[in-house]
């Protein structure tokens, strides 16, 4: 009798398989070529053709699938593929894609075999829709495990069946928020809700062959599964009680409407790919799946992904990975990490490296300041033990590696030492000096300094080659922007070591030129500042933040936020700090020193322009005496002149710093702008938004127009009309 057709080596070359004992297909995802997996139409046909064998061949019983690449399971779609079609407007060949994954992940589902998916490394998009088509997965506890459908944040939906199957596995509920948000799960979390269904503490061997995984524990759970699946027909875990009520239609349209008012209050209507994923959802549980795959979800993707904003979000996703490829990954010269200053930021950027394994000496000038600090961190790693995404035992790993001490000595041993001592120069001139007495000769010294520049930080150090700008913005772990400064003197292997530890901490490390406020606070300075103006104005605080939020500012963060709810978070004392720095660009940096400085009462906590979401009266009084004060003969005022005052002037600063080299290209400065302020990503970026608005030429006019009228400072700059956006 003929055993059907076979699987040889090497007839792959996305896939290394083997076919183990009992008849289980061992199938290794090792997409040739590029550091992650993908799904495109090359890897999908050679999936395709494994999994027709597999049905086909009498001597296969089962397969399971597993990955070569460290620390990825599969990324998903190909978004390079996919940006290329949105710029040619040409969508066929990914719409074809789609119908062959719908009809190839219900065929796995249908399949008489079973097929594992044993979880290794980032399960996201694609990569988690196939792991559903699965009949099992098997999860490892592996750092870098982790679990999400983050298609809303590229302005797509789940377009491999993802919104069809996964409410039928976890319930409506918990679908609804993971398909809507785009967030991450962690190892324990998908076992408890059900995604995973089972969970193994494994160690990865570190050459990643086919032959190497075999003895994982990962793969031998997966294995075992196969061959018990192969002797049962149900292959599916049945939904419990409770996730069954809520699955019923009366149920399900109600939980449709208010995750429909959850992501409103979210994202407003700025975002339709959540509200389409939901539609999708809603739609689906009413016919089967491969139906629901493809005549619902199918035609939803698709008008999304030819939509505007989908093509700026996916761009600014790849300027990013262009960010992180520029960076080379060194080995650090060791995993201990010395911090200077346990303040706001310090504290932060402690916490962060003790979570990603490196060993911190924190310092600071008093005992109290730096027990202050360990209980910051203690507070915010607790957190993720209250969520469950570590366990008690990580938490107590994570602050064993952080040791707070009074003694620069202390710092001997660190191969980096990052500044986030006290905005004050000669502070941070004698924090550097007392660095380099102390610290070993090959040793970088980091500065996360927001005003000053290097050169002035540098200005008397003995070598100053070893200096380097490591730029970090605030909640550090929310931020996933640094800025990598570097300055003429800075030495190749400084700018490479502090961009690969920012790399390691999972920000994108951006390196731009030394200079006045870098690239973003620059930016940044001219819309709070002319914010202000226009609070001493008497303008309302209220108007003005409105505006804002209504073109969307900080939406991304989930907290739509005006220039003036973003001074308060920033602080007053800071912010007036860095303004004033910043007054040597030019009289463009203009703040009302005097208006920011009634609002600094001495001796008293400084006024915020928000209280508990109301307007504070306290600042509205202070304004109103200034305004008294400084009559404003600018008359009435529209939205439209208010909203042109507090962006263009910021396309006006974008175009100096492209024009004094601070960075080279205007993606940069997109990206930049859009993970470093929460410029709304679904614009596509500062200048991108300007480009599709204006005209060079008109923004001049206007900025022209607003000087005559509102102040000098509006003036444009010359190489706006001459060199573009
Ligand atoms: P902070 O005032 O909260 O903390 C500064 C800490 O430095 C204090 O604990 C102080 O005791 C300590 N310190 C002073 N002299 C020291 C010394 N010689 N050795 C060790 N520690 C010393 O300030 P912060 O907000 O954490 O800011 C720190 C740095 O980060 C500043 O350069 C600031 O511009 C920059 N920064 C701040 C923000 C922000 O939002 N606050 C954002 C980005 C960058």
């Amino acid at each position: 009798m003929s055993s059907g057709p076979t699987i040889s080596p090497g007839e792959f070359t996305h896939f290394k398989t083997a076919v183990l004992e009992g008849g289980i297909l061992l199938a290794g995802f090792d997409y040739s070529g590029k550091s992650v997996n993908v799904l495109n139409g090359e890897s999908m046909s050679e999936w395709q053709e494994i999994v027709r064998l597999a049905e086909q061949s009498a001597a296969i019983n089962g397969v399971v699938l597993v990955s070569l690449k460290e620390g990825n399971f599969c990324a998903g779609a190909d978004l390079e593929q996919m940006h290329d079609a949105q710029r040619r407007r040409s969508f066929q060949e990914i719409e074809q894609l789609v119908i062959t994954a719908h009809r190839l992940f219900d065929g796995m589902e249908q399949s008489p075999k079973p097929f594992v998916a044993a979880v290794e490394g980032a399960c996201l998009g694609g990569g988690l829709e196939l792991a559903l088509a699965c009949h099992v997965r098997i999860t490892s506890t592996h750092p870098r495990t982790c679990f999400a459908l983050p298609e809303v944040k590229l302005g797509i939906l789940p377009g491999f069946g993802g919104t069809q199957r996964l409410p039928r596995l976890i319930g409506v509920p918990a679908a609804l928020d993971l398909i809507t948000t785009g967030k991450t799960i962690f190892p324990r979390q998908a076992l408890r809700m059900g995604l995973a269904d089972g969970m193994v503490t494994s160690i990865p061997s570190t050459v990643r062959t086919l032959e190497s995984i075999q003895k994982e524990t990962l793969v031998q759970a997966a294995i075992a599964q196969a061959r018990v699946l192969c002797s049962t027909l149900v292959r599916r875990r049945s939904l419990r009680l409770s996730q069954r009520f809520l699955s019923v239609p009366v149920v399900r349209s109600l939980l449709c409407r208010y995750a429909r008012h959850q992501v409103f209050k979210r994202v407003r209507n700025f975002y339709p790919a959540p509200l389409r994923a939901i539609d999708a959802v809603e739609g689906g549980m009413r016919v089967s799946i491969l139906e629901g795959s493809l005549n619902i979800e199918r035609p939803l993707l698709l008008d999304l992904m030819a939509g505007p904003i989908s093509s700026h979000l996916v761009g600014l996703f790849l300027a990013g990975e262009e960010v992180k490829r520029n960076v080379a990954t060194v080995p650090m010269a060791a995993m201990r990490i010395g911090v200077l200053g346990a303040g706001l930021m310090g504290s932060q950027i402690a916490g962060q490296l003790a979570e990603k394994g490196y060993a911190v000496v924190l310092r600071d000038v008093l005992p109290g300041i730096l027990a202050t600090a360990i209980g910051r961190i203690h507070t915010t790693q607790t957190a993720q033990v209250r969520k469950r995404i570590i366990l008690p035992s990580d938490l107590r790993y994570r602050m064993m590696r952080i040791a707070p001490t009074i003694h620069i000595r202390d710092v001997r041993a660190a191969s980096l030492v990052i500044e986030a001592v006290s905005e004050k120069l000669d502070v941070k001139r004698a924090v550097l000096a007392e660095f380099e007495a102390e610290a070993d000769p090959d040793a970088i010294f980091a500065t996360n300094t927001s005003s000053y520049t290097l050169a002035d930080i540098a200005a008397r150090a003995l070598h100053p080659e070893r200096c380097v700008g490591l730029h970090f913005f605030n909640p550090v772990a929310k931020m996933q922007l640094v800025e990598v400064v570097r300055a003429p003197f800075t030495s190749d292997k400084a700018l490479v070591q502090a961009s690969s530890l920012a790399k390691r901490l999972g920000k994108f490390p951006l390196v731009v030129h030394d200079g006045p406020g870098f690239l973003v606070n620059r930016i940044l300075s001219r819309y709070l500042a002319e914010a202000v103006i226009m609070v001493g104005e008497g303008i309302s605080i209220r108007r003005i933040d409105s505006i804002a939020k209504n073109f969307g500012m900080a939406v991304d963060s989930g907290h739509p936020m005006g220039p003036l709810e973003l001074l308060d978070l920033i602080g007053l004392p800071v912010a007036m700090h860095v303004l004033t720095s910043l007054a040597v660009l030019g009289p463009r940096i203009e703040s009302r020193d005097t208006l920011l400085r009634n609002l600094l009462p001495e001796k008293k906590p400084p006024l915020t322009f928000w209280k508990s979401g109301k307007e504070n009266e306290q600042a509205v009084d202070v304004v109103a005496n200034y305004c008294r004060a400084y009559p404003s003969e600018a008359g009435p005022i529209s939205d439209e002149i208010l909203h042109q005052r507090l962006f263009l002037p910021m396309v006006d600063e974008a175009v100096r710093c492209l024009h004094d080299k601070i960075v080279e290209h205007s993606w940069q400065v997109d990206f930049a702008l859009t993970y470093g302020i929460g410029f709304p990503a679904f614009r596509g970026g500062l200048l991108a938004w300007a480009r599709q608005t204006m005209t060079p030429g008109q923004i001049t006019q206007e900025l022209e127009s607003l000087a005559a009228k509102h102040g000098k400072r509006l003036e444009p700059c010359p190489s706006l009309s001459t060199g573009g956006l």
